[in-house]
Parts: structure tokens; C-alpha cells; sequence
């Protein structure tokens, strides 16, 4: 298990706050918001493409480059999505930050 810390907008406190992101092993397992300690669990590798598709719904207003990738190639996505993560924090945070916000 690591952590990392990456800014991402919380639908509880309702503004971008620091969120822990929980790892095992390279995949990412959890968020906690470490202002209000909501915690979201992602999906297991068997749920994804149905929580991708219900995330991509929710968010259908937005070009979503990187969740239409991952509807397409969901198990390519998951082993490239933590390196992504640990080289690009700042974009990739960017990015979740402008998909959550809506
Ligand atoms: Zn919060």
C-alpha cells in the first residue's frame, strides 16, 4: 500500500481539497478527501467498465478523452493509469479535477 496526494474536487465539502490516493501495488484502490475523510472506493477491475459508463453518463457534457480509453481498453487503461499518475500528478489531478467538478 502507498499514497499519494493529489488535489481533486470533493463532492462533500464541495470545493478542491488535498485527496489521498491509495495504491496497491501500482493500481489505484481509494481516494480520501483529507478534509472531510469521504472516501471513494474504485471499482474492482470487473466493475469498471460498468463504472465507467455510469461515470461517463454523469459527466456526458464534457469531452472525456481518457474515460472513453478507458470504456474502450479497460484493462490497458489500468496499467497505464497509475504511471500516468506518478509522472503527471499535476495534469492528471487537472484533468480529474475538471471531470468531478461537474
Ligand atoms: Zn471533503
Amino acid at each position: 500500500m502507498s499514497t499519494e496526494i493529489a488535489e481533486l474536487h470533493c463532492e462533500t465539502c464541495q470545493r478542491v481539497t488535498d485527496h489521498e490516493l491509495h495504491y496497491t501495488g501500482r493500481l489505484l484502490e481509494s481516494t480520501r478527501c483529507t478534509e472531510c475523510g469521504a472516501h471513494l472506493d474504485v471499482p474492482a477491475r470487473d466493475m469498471l467498465p460498468t463504472y465507467l459508463a455510469d461515470l461517463e453518463q454523469r459527466v456526458a457534457s464534457k469531452p472525456l478523452r481518457l474515460w472513453r480509453r478507458a470504456g474502450q481498453d479497460p484493462r490497458g487503461f489500468l496499467r497505464t493509469l497509475p504511471g500516468a499518475v506518478l509522472r503527471q500528478p499535476r495534469k492528471l489531478a487537472g484533468e480529474l479535477r475538471s471531470i468531478f467538478r461537474h
